[in-house]
């Protein structure tokens, strides 16, 4: 549409345009209600069929097995950081093992250390978070609550491979913080014990948390959980215990079912893929022009993180500055890490990611 650029934004992200353009048509008479979706009742008919639908329809893209629920929580997924020690440990001499892979996971951590004994299994701040020690020399305490670790580390673009719960110890939960990387691809939701989201990346917008919970874990909540962050109480009443971000579910289904309309998971890991190797080719093929010096093994398929010239801070600035004259907008890294990030969540499109990569090619044989 006219006026709207290409927004490569680390979240709140892109969202797909024929979503806001529902949103935008259904926004003053939802469905022949009168009202708009804000004004509804989160008891009332109209939204209780919102709720439901966008619980079912999560339930079928990820294939969620029958002794999981699905959660709608407040608070953004930092306030999981601290609501899953809460839920799932007995208490302070209890130990939850991290894998600390970027910012995230080392904030997750620092967070549980509040509540109960935190372990880190690794700790790649030493190494800039540039990579991930090889599996097979992860050393996770005695008796771990659960295991914690993030999928895709956002701001520093190290994403995990599929098959983590193969080097933990079995019986133990793995807890999985997939804000950045939620939808993206097929998961095996069976392999976990809880999944947890902030919806601004792939799933919708901010303010509306999913999780994902086996039924077991969720029963370990003890009642002097606060009621916001309580599973089990979330759980027995459906997330309607108090009021719910009804418009944020809403957004939430609406994404839902233009996933599905777009051929589910599958369809959209292997746009992402597509959209992620052109990105990572061009930065490969430059001559060290632009360098990604993540290890190749661990690079994000969502956010793809380099530099200039091996940090060329006044050509970075010239890059953003003319990547925004031609309609580029939001790819300067983490402010903590510098150099340029581009993410490639659900909504963007191949198109749009062509147009950068053209735009980078450009930039290079001008600057080199
Ligand atoms: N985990 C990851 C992987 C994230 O990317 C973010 C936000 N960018 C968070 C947690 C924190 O989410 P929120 O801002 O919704 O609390």
């Amino acid at each position: 549409t006219k006026g709207r650029v290409l927004n490569f934004g680390a979240g709140p992200g892109c969202l797909p345009e024929e979503v806001l353009i529902t949103a935008q048509n259904e926004l003053l008479n939802f469905q022949g209600s009168g009202k708009s979706i804000m004004e509804l009742s989160h008891r009332g008919k109209e939204f209780t069929k919102v709720i439901e639908e966008t619980k079912a329809n999560l339930k079928l893209l990820l294939k969620v097995p029958d002794n999981y629920d699905i959660l709608f929580l407040q608070g953004g997924a930092t306030s999981l950081f601290a609501g899953i020690p809460l839920n799932l440990c007995d208490g302070p001499s209890d130990t939850i093992d991290f894998l600390v892979t970027g910012a995230w996971s080392k904030a997750a951590y620092n967070e549980a250390k509040l509540y109960t004994k935190a372990n880190a299994v690794i700790d790649m701040e030493s190494s800039k978070f540039l990579s991930v020690v090889n599996p097979a020399e992860w050393k996770f305490s005695e008796k771990p609550a659960y295991i914690h670790y993030c999928d895709n580390e956002t701001v520093h673009g190290i994403e995990m491979p599929t098959n983590v719960y193969e080097y933990t110890p079995a019986g133990v939960p793995i807890v999985c913080d997939m804000s950045s990387n939620f939808l993206s691809k097929p998961v095996d939701v069976s392999k976990y014990g809880v999944i947890f989201a902030g919806a601004q990346k792939n799933a919708g917008i901010a303010g509306i948390t999913i999780v994902i919970a086996r039924h077991d874990l969720i029963s370990r909540s003890k009642p002097n959980v606060p009621n916001v962050f309580n599973f089990l109480k979330k759980s027995q009443q459906n997330s309607l215990d108090n009021t719910p971000p009804t418009f944020n579910i809403y957004i939430t289904g609406l994404v839902l079912k233009w996933l599905i309309k777009n051929g589910g998971l599958e369809a959209a890991d292997k746009r992402n893929q597509e959209k992620a190797d052109l990105l990572y080719k061009t930065i490969n093929e430059s001559n060290d022009f632009y360098c990604c010096y993540i290890d190749e093994k661990y690079r994000s398929k969502m956010n793809v993180c380099f530099r200039i010239k091996g940090g060329d801070n006044d050509l970075e600035e010239k890059f953003f500055k003319q990547a925004e004259q031609n309609g580029i907008s939001d790819i300067k890294g983490h402010r903590s890490v510098g150099g340029i990030r581009v993410s490639l969540y659900n909504a963007m499109t191949l198109q749009g990611t062509e147009i950068l990569i053209n735009f980078m090619k450009k930039f290079m044989s001008e600057n080199k």
